[in-house]
């Protein structure tokens, strides 16, 4: 099949968000807990000179028994603290049933590894977001192939949403040192391959946060557009995704480490 022909057709890239000479940073905690812990982690990231917060309200959660977001209300601490901080916002989304909820709360929805073969969501999103300044993060499936992964934007596309931005998270393979493995060869085909702007997710990739900042660096060198990273303004005690969200001094020292990789791709960080 040829998926450079059918995904090229509809892209374009996401407004304001990514551009061909910046590096975007989104940073936030992998869950909104409470109030105080979103705001506290939320200033951090306006502090440290990024305009995109993350942070999920709907958490897709391999166990039943974990803590599994604030959903609605992590959506209304979501759409308060931005406001207050001039931010916006990316978060998942999990069940079409609560699209509209989601758009009315974030700017980009993002759809999680677990979900990106989920292809009533895909064009229900796609659906959602035509005609609006709403864009999409989409996350490669745990063990998707880039082919794979591309068609999934296509259903979002096809469905009317061309304001998708791929991310890459990691992949599965035998090794046990990070929690999945990083995959930069496919953000390099993956923009081979279609006109939609790639970003990458060190923090889900490693599963560790020493890895963060040197994968980061990785991935400005591999070409990527932008990085989605968790961080925590007191990771020891965040309900998900502790060992791996940078704190704050480590987030706070992010743009001038990426700096000069970005400069070299010909790009600034944001
Ligand atoms: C997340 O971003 O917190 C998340 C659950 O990501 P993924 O779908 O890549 O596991
Ligand atoms: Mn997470």
């Amino acid at each position: 099949m040829d998926v450079s022909a059918s995904v090229k057709t509809h892209v374009k890239t996401t407004n304001g968000m990514i551009r061909p000479d910046t590096f975007r940073v989104i940073a936030g905690p992998c869950t909104v807990e409470s109030y105080e812990q979103f705001v506290a982690s939320a200033r951090a990231v306006k502090q440290a000179g990024f305009g995109y917060v993350r942070g999920g309200a709907f958490k897709p959660r391999t166990s039943p028994y974990s803590f599994q977001g604030l959903g609605e209300e992590g959506l209304r601490i979501l759409s308060e603290v931005s406001g207050d901080l001039g931010l916006k916002v990316v978060t998942e989304v999990m069940d079409p049933y609560d699209i509209e909820l989601v758009m009315g709360h974030a700017e980009i929805l993002q759809i999680g590894a677990r979900n990106m073969a989920n292809f009533s969501l895909l064009r229900r999103v796609g659906a959602a977001i035509a005609g609006t300044d709403h864009g999409v993060v989409l996350k490669r499936g745990l063990s998707a192939t880039v082919e794979e992964w591309l068609l999934a934007a296509e259903h979002v596309a096809a469905a009317g949403g061309d304001n998708v931005v791929l991310c890459e998270r990691g992949i599965r393979t035998f090794e046990t040192s990070t929690r999945f493995t990083l995959d930069l060869s496919a953000v390099i085909v993956a923009k081979r391959l279609t006109d939609l702007p790639v970003i990458v997710d060190p923090s889900h990739a490693a599963g560790r946060r020493d890895l963060v900042v040197p994968l980061s660096k990785a991935a400005v060198a591999a070409e990527a557009d932008g990085l989605m990273v968790e961080s925590h303004h007191e990771p020891q005690e965040a309900l998900c995704d502790g060992e791996q969200a940078l704190p704050v001094e480590a987030l706070m020292g992010m743009k001038d480490v990426l700096q000069p990789f970005a400069s070299a791709m010909g790009r600034e960080v944001i």
